[in-house]
């Protein structure tokens, strides 16, 4: 009798340990650069869609944390050390309106694609650049370690200043200490936007290629990729990633041209 109430007693601390353990939940780390809107931004008063965090990246982070049953954590940080994060194990993925690149894929695997974009040229309302060529001799603000900044880097004869963050670009075009702001689409679309009677907006097709947005995840992360991929191709067919879209940038965005 003894022994069997022993037993008893023990199967029920098991149980209570098995059933502590079972109630913590895993925690994936979203890396992100949170000055992007309408991708990933700080929202107004601190209310965001998780958090204080809010943009279509930030919906798209949640429900990959619903996915794995996991408590979503926001790491914000500089875009040009996004990929270092994930190597060294800080953050889990990047979601950070990231373009997928031949150099980009020797440190990271990246998911389907989730939004195409370009580059556009931000200039003063009065400016006289119209293409891209008028980059040359140019000031040109750019936020560092982007597509941008690779673009006229690369590209043009331009006097590149490369900022940690997109809001700092836009603040020395404002202070007129840049002649051009070169950044994605919808992210100039949305700064234009507010800011209609200053600012402009020079497309340039023919100069700027098309890029396309996805997660990065690190090598040998395979069910993490394989969720985010599931995650994302839902979130497509339903309509929820076009419906966010039009949320965030409220049906005034334009992602190509
Ligand atoms: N899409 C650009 C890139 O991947 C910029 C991203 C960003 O600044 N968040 O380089």
């Amino acid at each position: 009798m003894r022994k069997i109430l022993l037993l008893l007693l023990l199967l029920l601390a098991i149980g209570v340990v098995a059933g502590c353990s079972g109630e913590e939940r895993p925690v994936i780390i979203m890396g992100t650069s949170a000055d992007f809107p309408p991708f990933e931004f700080v929202a107004d008063g601190g209310e965001g869609r998780h958090g204080q965090y809010s943009g279509l990246d930030v919906a798209l982070a949640v429900r990959i944390a619903e996915a794995l049953d996991a408590d979503l954590v926001v790491h914000d940080a500089a875009f040009e050390g996004l990929i270092m994060d994930l190597q060294g194990g800080s953050i889990d993925f990047i979601a950070a309106a990231m373009t997928i690149l031949p150099e980009r894929l020797e440190s990271v695997n990246f998911s389907i694609p989730y939004f195409a974009a370009v580059q556009y040229m931000v200039v003063p309302m009065h400016s006289e650049m119209s293409t891209a060529a008028d980059l040359d001799g140019a000031y040109v603000g750019v936020q560092g370690g982007t597509t941008g900044y690779i673009f006229v880097s690369d590209n043009t004869d331009a006097d590149v200043l490369p900022f940690i963050r997109a809001s700092e670009a836009f603040a020395a075009l404002l202070q007129g200490r840049v002649d051009a702001v070169v950044i994605d689409s919808a992210v100039a679309q949305r700064f234009v936007n507010a800011n209609p009677d200053d600012l402009r907006i020079i497309r340039d097709n023919a100069a700027f290629g098309d890029e396309n947005y996805a997660v990065a995840v690190r090598f040998g992360e395979y069910d993490l990729l394989t969720t985010i991929n599931s995650v994302i191709r839902e979130m497509q067919e339903s309509g929820e990633l076009a419906e966010l879209y039009y949320y965030y940038t409220e049906g005034a965005g334009a992602p190509r041209d």
